[in-house]
């Protein structure tokens, strides 16, 4: 099964790929932490990619569409795909379909996560990430015990800098002018569903899980994690 999970910047799409890959053992590709980890590593890919990262800024399909084609070649999903941020303008989930053809897979669901836009900049500005592994505080809604510390690894926290006055600007309108597109080309095809993801994270993920369960519940009774499903 293959998912798509399209959000805002704040929108809580990677706690909640978090959550669903954790409980049904998908693979979890989400094309911003690629850029991210490229960026780090200073590849090729992260310094091509820096300019628009910085800026809030799309990143041009053909670089994304390669990075994110070929993380999908490398892992094994037979178990399952999480897609997180990926397809983001029309171009990508046309491709993305195509190389899903030649694959024998197909988009089975595509999950958007629909929150305001005030909300999403009040989320968006208080941000803060730990370096180790990306845990997520809010300054003043989810503080970490100590300042500038994470409650679970205790590395240091960080905003990031796409996290700062316009450039949150910039991703957002980016946001919502492009990915509108995708929104209607899944829905076209009867694969979208709408969540409220103004909800606390556990009422989202019980609304969303709703709708994968019901997608294919058999295969999904089928996961070694059965129990798990059942009980939600
Ligand atoms: P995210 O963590 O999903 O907010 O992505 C961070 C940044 O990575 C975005 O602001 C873009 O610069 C870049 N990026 C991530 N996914 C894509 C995508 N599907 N298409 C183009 N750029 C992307």
């Amino acid at each position: 099964m293959n998912i798509v999970l399209i959000g805002a910047q704040g929108s809580g799409k990677g706690t909640q790929a978090k959550l669903l890959t954790q409980i049904l053992q998908f693979s979890h590709v989400a094309s911003g932490d690629l850029f991210r980890k490229a960026l780090d590593e200073q590849t090729e890919l992260g310094l091509r990619a820096k300019t628009y990262l910085e800026h809030g800024e799309l990143v041009p399909d053909e670089l994304t569409v390669a990075m994110v084609l070929e993380c999908i070649n490398l892992i094994d999903c037979c178990a399952g795909l999480l897609l997180d941020g990926f397809p983001r303008t029309i171009a990508q989930a046309r491709l993305l379909d195509q190389h899903f053809t030649q694959m024998n897979r197909h988009i089975d669901l595509a999950i958007y996560l629909d929150v305001p836009s005030h909300e999403l900049i009040s989320r968006i500005t208080g941000r803060l990430i730990c370096h180790a592994q990306q845990h997520v505080y809010h300054a003043i809604k989810h503080p970490p015990k100590t300042p500038g510390i994470c409650d679970i690894d205790g590395s240091e926290l960080y905003q990031r800098t796409d996290d700062q006055d316009e450039a949150i600007k910039k991703r957002l309108e980016i946001f919502f002018r492009k990915t509108v597109y995708v929104l209607e080309y899944y829905k076209q095809q009867q694969k979208l569903v709408i969540i409220n993801g103004d909800l606390d994270v556990q009422c989202v993920f019980a609304n969303l899980f709703q709708f994968v369960k019901k997608l294919d519940s058999s295969y999904l009774f089928h996961n070694k994690e059965q129990r798990h499903f059942r009980a939600l």
